[in-house]
């Protein structure tokens, strides 16, 4: 392509993305296509000859929108609301033009010392002491993953050398995290710990980790013969963005010398706002702690950060430099790959920078303040309906209800097995209107809405809108 048309389509792309942001709200929140629509419409095979840029274009506009699932749109409200920003689409787009590949410094010098400072900065925006130091991964599942892997090697029981299978001197090693986490789980897979390498903390009324039962849970552990190594906490829970009591859990984790990893995926960006400090109390003891921008930070998927205390030990887990990796400067420098599974990785930093700097640390706090704002307004409606209730506290911008209108039921099981069925049908008349999209958990074995407040375009009047479509869908179904 000449850069000539490639100007010339770019600007059409500017073009249609600015359309499409116009336009947003006109279309439907969760895709309503059925199952295999999409591949339907398109050819089975490659096509043998290149086709006209415009073609590829207009496709995208008649296939491929129809297909998505908006999660700019502000009425997302399903699982965690979270949105992209101009800021954040410019720095993919140059990131994708420079097609950096930041394994070596020398192989991108920019994206290397970019994320340092960049990731300082956010450091010093949530308040987390200079101890950390921070490294991109994509997702938190893969951060969190990493965090375990360097808690493994700190057990010096020499893993990464000889493995884990076929050992008869390695007694099971254990992580323990609240039964609300899930994520957790697959990367203990992932490393061969084994889901029996993993005990679940129960968690008290407001969905947080007893931290009395982790405590009786390691001695129990230890007490036969376990090593146990590693505590993750949950800033922000999934499903009720519950916040465990990292300041009881650090104690414990010092008097028998774990690893403590903080799980603030969704959470920790709320950090950023200075009355909302307080979520990360107790990470100044903390050894690790992951945070997603591409959650609440208003960065393009995929970004997740891991701030890490013990980067010699993250290094240890994973480096491995062949020869044709080695450079002269590598004393001096921090090569990406040495820390992590990948080789090749992305320059993420750039879009982080751009957002920060456009923003600014205050524009940020201002729109998660926002967001909270709006949480606890449409808390109020709920608290104040005879139909609907709380099903969890509110400390951040996710809000977990459901309805309850009155119902013939002969006793409690039976009304609330009429709850759970209209509460999923209220959920899915909502989102079939196209108008909103909204997800559920189940707490306390009872069907839960979730509404999710973290997009940039999320403004009074969408929240209001749900509201009065729950009702309709409500005032209809019951
Ligand atoms: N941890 C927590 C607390 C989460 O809420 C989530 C996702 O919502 C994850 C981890 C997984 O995030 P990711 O999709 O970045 O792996």
């Amino acid at each position: 392509m000449s850069t000539d048309e490639f100007r010339r389509f770019g600007h059409e792309l500017i073009d249609f993305i600015s359309d499409y942001f116009e336009r947003i709200e006109d279309m439907p929140v969760l895709s309503q296509i059925n199952p295999g629509d999409l591949k339907a419409q398109l050819p089975s095979s490659a096509p043998r000859r290149g086709e006209p840029m415009a073609k590829i274009i207009a496709d995208v506009d008649r296939l491929i929108v129809p297909a998505l699932t908006h999660w700019s749109h502000p009425s997302f409200f399903a699982y965690f609301a979270t949105s992209t920003s101009a800021p954040g689409i410019f720095g993919e787009l140059l990131s994708a033009a420079f097609d950096n590949k930041a394994m070596l410094w020398r192989t991108s010098p920019a994206s290397t010392e970019l994320e340092e400072v960049v990731l300082d900065w956010l450091r010093q925006m949530m308040g987390l002491d200079a101890g950390y130091s921070g490294i991109i991964y994509d997702t938190a599942s893969v951060s969190s993953m990493h965090a375990i892997a360097a808690a493994r090697e700190g057990v010096e029981r020499r893993i990464r050398e000889e493995g884990m299978s076929g050992r008869t001197d390695l007694p099971l090693l254990r992580v323990y995290v609240s039964e609300q986490h899930s994520s957790i789980e697959k990367g203990v897979i992932t490393l061969g710990l084994g889901q029996r390498g993993l005990r679940k903390i129960p968690t008290d009324a407001e969905f947080r980790m007893k931290a009395q039962a982790l405590a009786e849970a390691i001695e129990e552990d230890k007490g036969q013969g376990m090593v146990p190594f590693c505590v993750v906490a949950t800033v922000g829970t999934t499903s009720t963005s519950s916040i465990d009591p990292v300041k009881e859990i650090v104690p414990i984790c010092e008097k028998h010398v774990m690893w403590l990893h903080v799980d603030a995926a969704y959470a920790g960006s709320a950090a950023v706002v200075p009355e909302l400090r307080y979520i990360l109390d107790g990470c100044e003891r903390a050894d690790s702690v992951a945070v997603n921008p591409h959650k609440w930070l208003f960065t393009p998927f995929d970004l997740s950060v891991l701030y890490c205390r013990h980067m010699d030990l993250l290094q240890r887990a994973f480096s491995l430099v062949p020869e044709y990796l080695r450079t002269p400067e590598q004393e001096r420098v921090r090569n990406g790959s040495d820390y992590g599974i990948q080789l090749g990785r992305r320059f993420r930093a750039l879009k982080l920078w751009m957002i920060i700097r456009y923003f600014g640390h205050q524009g940020l706090a201002s729109r998660i303040r926002e967001h909270c704002r709006l949480a606890k307004l449409f808390t109020s409606w709920v608290e104040e309906s005879p139909d609907w209730e709380l099903m969890a506290p509110v400390p951040l911008s996710l809000v977990c209800f459901r309805a309850c209108p009155q119902v013939d039921a002969v006793d409690e099981g039976s009304r609330n097995a009429r709850w759970d069925a209209l509460n999923e049908e209220v959920m899915h008349a909502v989102n079939r209107t196209g108008k909103a999209f909204l997800s559920h958990t189940r707490l306390n074995d009872k069907l839960t809405l979730r509404l999710s407040i973290g997009n940039i375009r999320t403004a009074e009047r969408h929240v209001r809108q749900v509201w009065e479509l729950l009702n309709q869908q409500l005032s209809q179904l019951r």
